[in-house]
């Protein structure tokens, strides 16, 4: 897939004349066409739901417009619940797919009417304690251990993952949580992250609808939907081909057709809860070229740093960079682009061949919509960087202003040098 900045190099001097570098931007049509997409490929089932992921990019403005859509919110804190609660989306537009969870957050959950979706089974005795009876609603996140295999190898590795119960666990825990009152039932399962492949979810889905109906079966248990849960992958490299969310869709609808409507479950609802496939293409971070160096090796510095996007320094990540009114000069330079931390593995790019990067030149670093903002931390006391709204009508919204140094003191205003910093 062809990596396309948002903006021109014109474009982007326009907007760092009042926003300056670094920047999130978003893609607001991009984001819709997506949304509509998605809710496409799965129309075929009435009940379907996206629950967006908010962890991926918590942004309420972005929320609102993938609501218009349909989307409800996957929380997993206190916080995201209550982001999601203050833009009016609540009830069963929730889905609470926590792990660790504290007390008080299922409580929080709750009072909102959210779906909550139990990573263990000791914590249905858990639940009970903190709201007296459970939700008539409840949901149970399923790992089956081992390897998650597809046709092009193995994928991910469930048995060495923190989240779920286990296949005797969840047919204990049906049977349990039906006497105990509870009436409707889900099934959820994250088996695999970032699955640049249209066979994860129906591979997943017949694993879990397979699932579904012994449960049902041996349980008693109503169950009313299976939730997909994220994983649904995005291309980060210029030649990797990107998911058909439309042929995902009808692979889903296949298994649907061959494992749960004969077992005389065709009313049950999918629900998936993406993040990454959702934003990731549509954000893209704007940094200024302000330093290069030559030692042993070519380095650019840019204006950014890890902590307004970690996941090359957390992971080795590939983000794909373009150099804005560059896009067809050859790439005839090789490069590591960096940050200003203290961390030699604050790096956006290693040995990455670009075109020759002037100071003042501009980088655009592509799909850092999920996961990219949202992972920012402090580290050095660097400040997270301002998110803007490309609309579709050329115009551009500030939905996030920059941190200042007043934010990054504002937990230190309990200690006397505090009027010190004159703030
Ligand atoms: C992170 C997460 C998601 C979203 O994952 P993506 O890879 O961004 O699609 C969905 N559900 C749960 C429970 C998660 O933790």
């Amino acid at each position: 897939m062809s990596k396309t900045p948002f903006i021109t190099k014109e474009k982007a001097e326009k907007i760092a004349r009042i926003y300056p570098t670094p920047f999130y931007l978003y893609d607001e049509s991009r984001i819709r066409e997506n949304a509509q997409a998605v809710k496409e490929a799965f129309s075929w089932n009435p009940g379907f739901k996206e629950y967006f992921a908010v962890k991926a990019t918590p942004n309420p403005r972005l929320i609102q417009i993938l609501h218009e859509y349909g989307c409800g919110c996957d929380c997993s804190s206190l916080t995201e619940l209550m982001l999601s609660n203050a833009i009016g989306i609540k009830g069963e537009d929730i889905m609470f797919s926590s792990n660790d969870t504290p007390a008080e957050e299922y409580a929080y959950a709750a009072r909102m009417g959210a779906i909550i979706n139990l990573d263990d089974i000791t914590h249905i005795d858990f639940v009970e304690e903190i709201l007296g009876r459970l939700p008539e609603t409840m949901s149970c996140r399923y790992n089956p251990g081992g390897v998650f295999k597809m046709s092009n190898g193995i994928m991910d590795n469930p048995g060495d993952s923190k989240y779920g119960f286990t296949t005797e666990q969840m047919f204990d825990g049906y049977g349990i949580l039906k006497d105990k009152g509870v009436k409707n039932f889900g099934i959820h399962a994250f088996l695999a992250s970032n699955t640049v492949s249209n066979e994860y979810y129906p591979i997943l889905a017949k694993e879990l609808f397979t699932l579904a109906v012994k449960l049902e079966k041996e349980t008693g248990a109503d169950i009313k939907f299976i939730n997909l849960s994220g994983g649904v992958g995005i291309p980060y490299m210029p030649d990797q081909e990107a998911n058909d969310i439309k042929a995902i869709g009808e692979g889903v609808h296949k298994v649907y057709d061959e494992v749960l409507v004969p077992a005389g479950m065709g009313d049950v609802a999918i629900y998936t809860e993406m993040g990454r496939f959702m934003m990731g293409p549509y954000g893209q971070l704007v940094t200024k070229a302000i330093h290069e160096k030559h030692t042993h090796k070519e380095y650019i510095g840019v204006d950014a740093c890890a902590v307004n996007l970690m996941r090359p320094a957390m992971y080795g990540a590939y983000h794909h960079i373009t150099v804005l009114g560059k896009e067809n000069a050859p790439c005839d330079h090789k490069y590591d682009v960096t940050g200003s931390l203290c961390e030699n593995n604050d790096k956006f790019a290693i040995d990455r061949m670009l075109p020759k990067i002037d100071k003042g030149d501009y980088l655009v670093i592509h799909d850092a919509g999920a996961h990219g903002h949202a992972m920012g931390y402090n580290y050095n006391g660097k400040l997270k960087s301002a998110e803007l709204l490309l609309r579709e009508d050329g115009s551009v919204e500030l939905i996030r202003r920059a941190e200042t140094p007043k934010d990054y003191f504002a937990t230190l205003d309990c200690l006397d040098f505090y009027d010190n910093l004159g703030l």
